[in-house]
C-alpha cells in the first residue's frame, strides 16, 4: 500500500511552494487509494513559530487537502511531531556508534572555520575534515576525554563513506547520481542540544513510519544521497524519491523566493483577499503537472481521477498572477451568490467600507452592491477597489470623460435625462430604465452616444457595471449631485 507524508516545518505559515507539495502527496496518495502522514519537522527549536503548526493544518484545510495520519489525528506510527519522537532518534543514533559509523565530534565554530578558510585558499570544496584522522582508537578515546573534561558538548557525525556513488531513479528527473566524495564530508546527525538533524530525523521516520514515496521539493536533491547513505548503514531499504521542480515568478523567470515582493506567496494571503479554496487547489495543481488535454479547469475529483505522477513536469513552474485571477474569476462564475456576498461583505467590512455590524439595510445594499460586480471580480477583495464610486468622494472629470461630453448630443440627454431622474417617484432600476428610454425616444441619440454621457453625468465614471442598479444604489440625492456637477 502506498503510504506518503507531508511534512513541513512548522517555521512559518502555508507557503505556496509548500502548499503544492502537500497537494501531489495528496492526489497521489487518494488516486492510489494510500495513506497520507501529516508529519511535523520541528527539530529547529530556534526556528519554529509560535502558531506554525496550527497555521498550517488550517489552511491545508481551507485547501481541501485532509490526511489519514498526523498529530491531529493519531495513528498506528505515531508520535507525528518530530520533537516528540527523541528517544526514538537516540537509539537509532546509539546503533550507528555501536557500528563505528557515528561518533562524537568536538570541533569548535572556530576549528571548522579555520578548515574553510584553508580550503578555500587551495581552490578545494568545502568539506568537513574529520578530526581523529589517523589516530589509534586509544588517542581517539584520550582526545574525547579530554574534551569532555572541558565540559565542551558533541554534535554526533555519520560517517560517510566518500568512495560511494549514491544513486537512484527519480520519479520526475529520472535517473540521478551523486558521488559521496561530493558530500562535504561527516554531516551531523545530533546537535548539540540533543536534537537530531533533518537528514537523520527524516530518514528513522520515513523508514518507521513505512513510508513508500517521498515526493518534495527539488531544492532537497543535495540532501538525497546523506539519506540514502543513512538508510544503507542503517541496513533499511529506501523510499522512491520524487523531487519537484521549482517554482518560479513568470513575471522576472526568477526563482519564487519568500523574498520576491512582487507574488504574494502565502496561502493565508489569498484566503484574505477572498480567493476561494478550491480556484487555489485548482491552481496550484497545475503549477508543474498538466493532465492530457488543453483544459484548466478541474474539480478536486477530478484530479484525484487524473492524477498522474509520470506528469509532473521537469521544466520549472511558472506563477502567473493573471492566470490565477482567470482561475479564480472562472470559480466565481460558478459559485453561490449568497457565498461570495458573504465573503466581499467581510473584505468591505475589513477595508472599512462598511461598519463592523452593519443593520439589516445596509446589508441589502451590500449585497446588491456585491451582485452588480461579480462578473468584474477576480476575487472578491477587488469589490473594494471596484465599488469606490460608492464610498469615495467623486473625482474630477478626466480629459476622456470631458471629451465625452463635449459631444453636441451630451448635453441635452444629460438635461433630459435629469429632469427624469428628478421627478421619478420610485428611484429603481426599472423605472430608471424607463426613463433612460424616454429620453433616447425624446433625444433620438442612442448606443453609446446615449450611455456614455449618462454614465458619466451620474457616476462620474467611464466605466463600470449595469448603469440602471449602479445609479439605483447610487441613491438619488448623490446621482442628483453628479449631474449638477456636470452641468454646471
Ligand atoms: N521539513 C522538510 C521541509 O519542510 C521536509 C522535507 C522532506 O519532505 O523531506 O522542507
Amino acid at each position: 500500500p502506498i503510504r506518503v507524508r507531508y511534512a513541513p516545518s512548522p517555521t512559518g505559515h502555508l507557503h505556496i511552494g509548500n502548499a503544492r507539495t502537500a497537494l501531489f502527496n495528496y492526489l497521489f496518495a487518494r488516486h492510489n487509494n494510500g495513506t497520507m502522514v501529516l508529519r511535523i519537522e520541528d527539530t529547529d527549536t530556534k526556528r519554529n513559530i509560535a502558531d506554525g503548526e496550527k497555521s498550517q493544518i488550517e489552511n491545508l484545510h481551507w485547501l481541501g487537502i485532509d490526511w489519514d495520519e498526523g498529530p491531529d489525528k493519531g495513528g498506528d506510527f505515531g508520535p507525528y511531531r518530530q520533537s516528540e519522537r527523541k528517544d526514538i532518534y537516540e537509539r537509532y543514533i546509539q546503533e550507528l556508534m555501536d557500528k563505528g559509523q557515528a561518533y562524537e565530534s568536538y570541533k569548535t565554530e572556530a576549528e571548522l572555520e579555520a578548515d574553510r578558510e584553508a580550503q578555500k585558499a587551495n581552490h578545494e570544496m568545502p568539506h568537513y575534515v574529520y578530526e581523529y584522522e589517523g589516530m589509534t582508537e586509544a588517542e581517539k578515546q584520550a582526545k574525547i576525554a579530554a574534551a569532555k573534561a572541558q565540559g565542551l558538548q558533541p554534535v554526533i557525525r555519520f560517517h560517510i563513506p566518500t568512495d560511494k556513488t549514491y544513486e537512484w531513479n527519480d520519479i520526475v528527473k529520472g535517473d540521478i547520481s551523486i558521488e559521496g566524495k561530493t558530500i562535504g564530508g561527516d554531516f551531523v546527525i545530533m546537535k548539540r542540544d540533543g536534537m537530531p538533524t533533518y537528514n537523520f530525523a527524516v530518514v528513522v521516520d520515513d523508514h518507521l513510519m513505512e513510508i513508500t514515496h517521498v515526493l518534495r521539493g527539488d531544492d532537497h536533491i543535495a540532501n538525497t544521497p546523506k539519506q540514502i547513505a543513512i538508510y544503507e548503514a542503517l541496513g533499511w531499504e529506501p523510499p522512491v524519491f520524487g523531487h519537484m521542480t521549482l517554482i518560479i515568478n513568470g513575471e522576472t523567470g526568477k526563482k519564487l523566493s519568500k523574498r520576491d515582493e512582487s507574488v504574494l506567496q502565502f496561502i493565508e494571503q489569498y484566503r484574505e483577499l477572498g480567493y476561494l479554496p478550491e480556484a487555489m487547489f485548482n491552481f496550484i495543481t497545475l503549477l508543474g503537472w498538466s493532465p492530457k488535454g488543453e483544459d484548466e479547469i478541474f474539480s478536486k475529483k477530478d484530479f484525484i481521477k487524473l492524477f498522474d505522477e509520470t506528469r509532473l513536469s521537469k521544466s520549472p513552474a511558472r506563477f502567473d498572477k493573471k492566470k490565477l485571477e482567470w482561475v479564480n474569476n472562472q470559480y466565481i462564475k460558478k459559485t453561490d451568490p449568497n457565498e461570495l456576498t458573504a465573503l466581499a461583505s467581510e473584505n468591505l467590512i475589513e477595508s472599512g467600507r462598511l461598519p463592523k455590524d452593519p443593520d439589516p439595510k445596509t446589508l441589502e445594499w451590500a449585497r446588491q452592491l456585491i451582485s452588480l460586480y461579480i462578473p468584474q471580480m477576480s476575487y472578491t477583495g477587488q469589490i473594494t477597489e471596484l465599488s469606490s464610486i460608492f464610498f469615495e468622494a467623486p473625482k474630477a472629470l478626466d480629459e476622456a470623460a470631458l471629451k465625452e461630453l463635449a459631444d453636441d448630443n451630451a448635453l441635452p440627454v444629460i438635461q433630459n435625462v435629469a429632469t427624469k431622474l428628478r421627478a421619478l417617484d420610485t428611484f429603481s432600476a426599472y423605472f430608471i430604465n424607463q426613463a433612460v428610454y424616454h429620453t433616447r425616444l425624446e433625444t433620438g441619440v442612442k448606443g453609446r452616444k446615449l450611455y456614455m454621457p449618462i454614465r458619466i453625468a451620474t457616476t462620474r465614471e467611464m466605466h463600470g457595471p449595469q448603469l440602471a442598479e449602479t445609479i439605483e444604489l447610487m441613491g438619488r440625492e448623490k446621482v442628483l449631485a453628479n449631474i449638477d456637477y456636470v452641468l454646471q
